[in-house]
């Protein structure tokens, strides 16, 4: 996947700013916002989604998808981790 492309936000896309006189740099304000977050997406999880404008659906969908078209395109390869018939039956002294 490509950098910036993912469900979740970089650090660079996420702004908090309070007005408030406090020095610290993540306010009892802002704690406060974002304990309210992760508690919605506690109760609600699909709320995660919804922020991200992402349907959970489609999402799966296309996941299938592309794990269905990697998988159709690789059946014809053998893997290495199948062993030989010959070596099978030395391996079980049959
Ligand atoms: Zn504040």
């Amino acid at each position: 996947m490509k950098q910036g492309a993912g469900l979740f936000p970089g650090p660079k896309e996420i702004h908090m700013f309070c007005n408030c006189p406090d020095a610290a740099r993540l306010c009892k304000h802002i704690a406060a916002a974002l304990y309210g977050v992760g508690a919605r997406l506690d109760s609600d999880p699909l709320l995660f989604f919804k922020l991200r404008g992402v349907d959970p659906g489609e999402l799966i969908k296309k996941s299938v998808e592309e794990k269905m078209r990697n998988l159709l395109a690789n059946a014809g390869r053998k893997s290495r981790r199948v062993i030989a018939d010959k070596d099978v039956a030395r391996l079980f002294g049959v």
